[in-house]
């Protein structure tokens, strides 16, 4: 929800950032402020997943100039997973499988870690059992899936789900969620939309990377953000994913409306 006087969670500006040499973002602006939900929408190629990756510290990612503050620190300057202890949550466009590693075990210690920095107690397997099964009706999940291993043999549904579960026990502050709605039925993607509203409170902010506007039926943006070549080229509301919807990219690319014409 839009409030003016809320905090700036998450600033960025002048994001430049280049993979393989190539250069990707190409100066992204950004404020974010507790609370709110944006959306970032855009064609294939346009950046999103790269911002996505460049927000968490992916190493094949090398940013080269411009800011990103967090909660009043350089995000930049921080690893990985510092950057994840310290409440900023990726859930992945793909999601990995990780054979031989207990699923139970593997939140267990992402969220321990996540625990440590907020001061709370560090949990033992027996207290994490009875933590994570209050947090299994948030996505509708089967405890069996806590026994398997990481996502291994998950549907694309399932592996959606157990990141939800994952952000349910980090207790992010910054949820950045990249084509969480891709490959899911409209069950599942019922289910995880309304597991992301729960998680959406006045002092988080969530950033919902989507191909479609279905996902927005779910969840009700503050802020729909259009990228194209690296840039916010448009920032609009609601109503501006519904005019994606309708009319496609085309009639943004030359707009003389958008933000940057350069
Ligand atoms: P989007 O998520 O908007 O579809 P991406 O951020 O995934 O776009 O990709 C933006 C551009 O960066 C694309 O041209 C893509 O091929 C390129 N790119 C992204 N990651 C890599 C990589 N690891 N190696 C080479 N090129 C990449
Ligand atoms: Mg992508």
């Amino acid at each position: 929800m839009i409030n003016t006087d809320a905090k700036i969670i998450l600033d960025i500006s002048d994001l430049h950032a280049e993979v393989e040499n190539q250069p990707i973002l190409r100066g992204v602006n950004l404020q974010i402020r507790a609370g709110e939900i944006h959306a970032i929408m855009g064609r294939n190629g346009s950046g999103k997943s790269t911002l996505a990756k460049v927000l968490a510290g992916h190493p094949a990612y090398k940013v080269i100039s411009g800011k990103v503050i967090y909660q009043g620190k350089d995000l930049l300057s921080f690893e990985p997973e510092e950057r994840s202890r310290l409440g900023i949550f990726l859930g992945f466009q793909y999601p990995i499988e990780i054979p031989g590693v207990s699923n139970l075990e593997f939140l267990r210690v992402s969220s321990n870690a996540r625990r440590k920095k907020l001061n709370k107690k560090e949990l033992d397997t027996f207290e994490f059992e009875d933590h994570v099964r209050n947090k299994l009706s948030i996505v509708q999940m089967d405890p069996a899936f806590l026994d398997r291993s990481v996502n291994e043999g998950f549907s694309g549904g399932e592996k959606k789900r157990n990141e939800i579960l994952q952000m349910a026990l980090l207790e992010p502050e910054v949820s950045i969620l990249d084509e969480t709605d891709s490959g899911l039925d409209i069950d599942a993607l019922r289910i995880v939309a309304a597991g992301v509203n729960q998680l959406s409170t006045p002092t988080t902010a969530t950033i919902l990377i989507t191909h479609y506007q279905r996902l927005l039926n779910e969840i009700t943006p503050d802020f729909v953000h259009v990228m194209a070549s690296g840039k916010i080229l448009r920032t609009g509301d609601k109503k501006l994913a519904l005019q994606l919807e309708k009319s496609g990219y085309d009639w943004i690319d030359n707009d003389s409306t958008n933000n940057d014409l350069t």
